[in-house]
């Protein structure tokens, strides 16, 4: 599989140097992404990805969805197929909001409690994550790698760390240096702790704080906007 890390920032990431959360999974033959948040849909049109199969939400904070309602004005407009978007409840709720205000867009949404599919020769499922709202991870597997990707999530979080023990590869939330656990996220000292360096990709960089970042995880993978990594 290959990843392409389309946004790298954190809600909180201010300006434009890091887009808000999403990454781009491809696999043989399929390819799906995980979360959109603004400035995502952005990325995927600059590199050319538009038509992917699927797209699973982790959670329904702005900067893990907002960037969809752009991405299926572009769909529209390319007369590309329907997006299929899985994720927890709400997010036909808020789709519907912008469909009724005017907005000609359409997706199909599959929301579920833990959303699961099999896409071409790509199985997902997710676990329940541990945040301020309702949240999950997600695990996808091509039959020979696994990956983790967390969404956000305040650590230790007992289903996040069982499912980490099995993949290849964690892509996890990195809010703060120190401790972020009361915004249910999780700090760069906790990740050091629990998580093998080696399997470990650091996204959800606050930009502003990302120098100090840096100097506190040196020899740790820390995604960038368009980093690219086969597993
Ligand atoms: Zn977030
Ligand atoms: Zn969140």
């Amino acid at each position: 599989m290959k990843i392409i890390f389309l946004g790298t920032g954190a809600g909180a990431t201010f300006g434009s140097r890091r887009m808000k959360a999403g990454i781009y999974v491809k696999g043989e033959k399929t390819s799906v992404v995980l979360d959109m948040g603004t400035g995502a849909n952005f990325k995927l049109e600059d590199i050319g990805l538009l038509d992917f199969s699927a797209l699973f939400i982790t959670h329904l904070h702005i900067d893990h969805f907002n960037g969809i309602f752009d991405h299926l004005v572009q769909r529209k407009l390319k007369g590309l197929q329907t997006l299929r978007i899985y994720s927890p409840k709400g997010l036909t709720e808020v789709l519907n909001t912008y469909i009724k205000s005017g907005n000609n867009i359409y997706a199909e949404v599959i929301e579920s409690d833990l959303p699961s599919a099999e896409i071409g020769e790509l199985q997902i499922y997710s676990v329940k994550g541990c945040h301020s709202i309702y949240d999950v991870a997600y695990v996808i597997s091509d039959g020979k790698k696994k990956i983790l990707y967390t969404g956000d999530t305040a650590e230790p979080c007992e289903d996040i760390l069982k499912e980490s023990e099995k993949v290849d590869l964690v892509i996890h939330e990195s809010s703060c240096i120190d401790d972020c656990s009361k915004w249910g996220h999780t700090s760069l000292k906790q990740l050091m702790e629990l998580f093998p360096r080696k399997k470990l990709i650091l996204t959800h960089i606050p930009a502003q704080i990302e120098d100090e970042i840096k100097n506190f995880a040196k020899g740790y993978n820390i995604a960038f906007d368009g980093f690219i990594m086969d597993v």
